[in-house]
Order: C-alpha cells, then sequence, then structure tokens
C-alpha cells in the first residue's frame, strides 16, 4: 500500500475499534517506559486516537508538553487542571511558553499506523516528522495493535520510533 491509502484503511477500520479496556493498559504499560524521563512530551487525544492523557495522574510531579499547532508543530508545559483552549483540528491546547524541543527528554506520539520497520504515519501533514527531524531523545508510539506492523512504503523522513506500545 502507499501511504494515502494506508491512512485511508487505518482511519476507517480506527474508529470501530472497540476501546474496551485499551486505554488503561496502555497507560499501564507507558508508566514503565517513561518512568526515569521527567519532561515527557504528550497530545491530547482528538477523533477514536487512543487517551494516554490519565498517565498524568499517575506522575504528578513529572512535567508534561502538549503540542500547539501553527504552521507547525511546538509544546507548551501544561499542569494538570490548566485551562485548555480550542486549537486546529479539535485538538486542546495549553497556554503559555513555547519549550526547546530538546528540553523534552521523551515524546509520546499518537500514530494512525506504524509500518513493520516502525515508522509513524500520521495524518498527511507530516508535522512530527518535521518537529522531530535530528531529535536525539526517545520516542514512544502508541497504536491500537489492529494497526501496528501494516504494510505500507514509508519514507527515509518519517519518525522513526525507539519504542512501540500497543493495546
Ligand atoms: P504524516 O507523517 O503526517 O503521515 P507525511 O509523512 O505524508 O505525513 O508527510 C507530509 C509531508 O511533510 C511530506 O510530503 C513532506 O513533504 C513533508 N515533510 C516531512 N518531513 C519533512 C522534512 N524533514 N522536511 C521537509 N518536509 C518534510
Ligand atoms: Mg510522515
Amino acid at each position: 500500500m502507499d501511504k494515502k491509502d494506508a491512512r485511508k484503511y487505518a482511519l476507517a477500520l480506527r474508529s470501530n475499534i472497540e476501546k474496551g479496556d485499551k486505554f488503561n493498559f496502555i497507560v499501564n504499560e507507558l508508566k514503565e517506559a517513561i518512568k526515569k524521563y521527567n519532561n515527557i512530551g504528550i497530545y491530547y487525544p482528538i477523533g477514536s486516537e487512543i487517551d494516554i492523557t490519565n498517565i498524568m495522574n499517575i506522575y504528578p510531579n513529572k512535567s508534561f508538553y502538549l503540542p500547539i499547532t501553527r504552521d507547525e508543530i511546538s509544546f507548551i508545559k501544561y499542569n494538570l487542571n490548566d485551562k485548555l483552549m480550542d486549537g486546529k483540528f479539535r485538538t486542546k491546547e495549553p497556554i503559555g511558553d513555547i519549550v526547546n524541543r530538546d528540553d523534552i527528554e521523551c515524546f509520546i506520539i499518537p500514530c494512525v499506523a506504524i509500518s513493520k520497520d516502525k515508522k509513524r504515519l500520521g495524518y498527511g501533514k507530516g508535522y512530527y516528522d518535521r518537529y522531530l527531524n535530528g531529535y536525539k531523545g526517545f520516542k514512544i508510539g502508541v497504536i491500537y495493535k489492529e494497526l501496528n506492523n501494516l504494510d505500507f512504503e514509508a519514507d527515509d523522513f518519517d519518525v522513526v520510533l525507539d519504542l512501540i506500545i500497543e493495546g
């Protein structure tokens, strides 16, 4: 498949996946995976994306950052119960100063699908590909297991994940 077809396939399938206890399962796996990091980039879920925001309740003493989307994405520190504003693509965005990417030790990244060679498929805008180009920290992809190891041709510029948590 090419990426366009893979995206179409994955998004259609995703909305029909029975979510059951998947979010709790994934958050529990994340709990182990991020143990040693104190500054962690996360995301606010849209549509049928995996909701991992509960990780903030598990680690009240770590610092978490949420993306804001303008021409490109950047990240802002978010403290639980801070106000969130409506952002692009029905996501929610914190208010505050943009942090340096490299001060974030680890990113938890939403994925539409993941290829057999651990490359991330997103919505087709390439925001994470550009933002994480040259990033040396740890990249965790979260994915429904039905959409992991999908057979599609990824590109050289696609984000390669260091760890995949599927549920
Ligand atoms: P997504 O990663 O959201 O699934 P794509 O991988 O299809 O989206 O990327 C969308 C576009 O982003 C690509 O067509 C490419 O032109 C652009 N892009 C991705 N990475 C880079 C980069 N490192 N520098 C410049 N443009 C990039
Ligand atoms: Mg890409």
